[in-house]
């Protein structure tokens, strides 16, 4: 690890017909299980934790009891979603011991972890806007459609929050899509499908990255509690970068990259700091130049492996 000496950008010497065929042949050289690597074992995180709640019912082995809302693991690991102790908070209910412990032990974990890996290795909504997202790629659909702004997802926090203290209850949790979601796998419940439906077909006909990307009051919540976590995603090789846009168009938040990616040239750290990033580790996977990798807040460290990494993909004298 070097810090780096100053590179030219490599857009202003490669042509575009020399970055894709620098692109075809890394492609060539990573196969289809290293580039969706963290894809995959998102997908296995996803479906082990409902796996959990599922044992129960299926074999009689109950690992975890309850829902993604407040659960208890082995009889002896409370875990509670904070917002739902918010709600009943603003509703003006007790919540009880266990439920405050639970929410602490999340609070904890995504506050030091990162708070917007729930939304990536966890939300069971997330396979159903990916999908929404890659059918919306491939069926060539209006590019980004009608968006809302970003920001309206902390509107809709308060508003869940406002709407809690009104009514006296925890009324989000009626049309929750995580909820439902939860109910279509682990209940079987048909009437839940209706609002998982509604979330898919929101992003692939209205607006892309709709949900998760602009609405979703629970990822705006994790959002927050994950500011200042620790694990993020480093551009650590930023000066390898041939600007082929790869990472934007697969990240679904991708105005976490750019002041990282394009922060050499102000001496902005290479680390995506942004709380909107899911540490998902798609552009890992997509990236195949090596430009990013997971790291923590304070790592950095930049790798010079730019010119070599520009030199094997295109033939140039670095
Ligand atoms: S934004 Fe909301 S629905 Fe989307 S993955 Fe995160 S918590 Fe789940
Ligand atoms: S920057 Fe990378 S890890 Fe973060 S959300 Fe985008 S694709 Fe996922």
């Amino acid at each position: 690890m070097t810090a780096l000496s100053p590179t030219p950008r490599p857009t202003a010497r490669l042509n575009r017909e020399a970055r894709l065929a620098a692109t075809k042949d890394k492609v060539r050289t990573r196969s289809f299980l290293v580039r969706n690597k963290y894809l995959f074992l998102r997908r296995l995180s996803q479906a082990a934790v409902l796996a959990l709640f599922l044992t129960g019912p299926l074999f009689g082995l109950w690992i975890a009891k309850g829902t993604l809302a407040s659960s208890m693991t082995f009889g002896v690991l409370p875990l509670t979603d904070p917002l739902v102790v918010l709600q009943m908070l603003a509703a003006r209910h007790a919540p009880e011991g266990l439920a405050i412990l639970g929410a602490a032990i999340v609070l904890v974990f995504y506050g030091l972890v990162s708070g917007r890996a729930y939304c990536a290795w966890v939300c069971p909504i997330d396979p159903v806007t990916d999908l929404a997202f890659f059918l919306r790629e491939k069926l060539g659909l209006q590019a980004k459609g009608w968006q809302p702004k970003p920001e309206t997802r902390f509107w809709v926090l308060a508003m869940v929050l406002v709407v809690s203290g009104v009514a006296g209850s925890i009324a989000w949790e009626l049309v929750n899509p995580i909820t439902h979601a939860f109910r279509v796998v682990v209940f079987g419940s048909v009437a839940s499908l209706t609002f998982v439906v509604a979330v898919f077909l929101f992003d692939l006909f209205v607006a892309r990255r709709g949900w998760c990307s602009h609405l979703c009051p629970v990822g705006a919540f994790y959002g927050l509690v994950g500011s200042r976590a620790l694990v993020k995603i480093s551009t650590h090789a930023r000066d390898a970068c041939d600007h082929c846009m790869d990472c934007y168009a697969v990240c679904p938040e991708p105005h976490v990259i750019s002041p990282a990616l394009e922060g050499a040239k102000t001496g902005a750290s290479p680390v995506i700091l942004s709380r909107d990033c899911t540490t998902c580790g798609r552009c890992i996977d997509v990236c195949d130049r090596g430009v990013f990798r997971f790291t923590h807040r304070f790592d950095a460290s930049e790798t010079a492996v730019g010119a070599a990494v520009r030199s094997n993909c295109s033939g140039e004298t670095p």
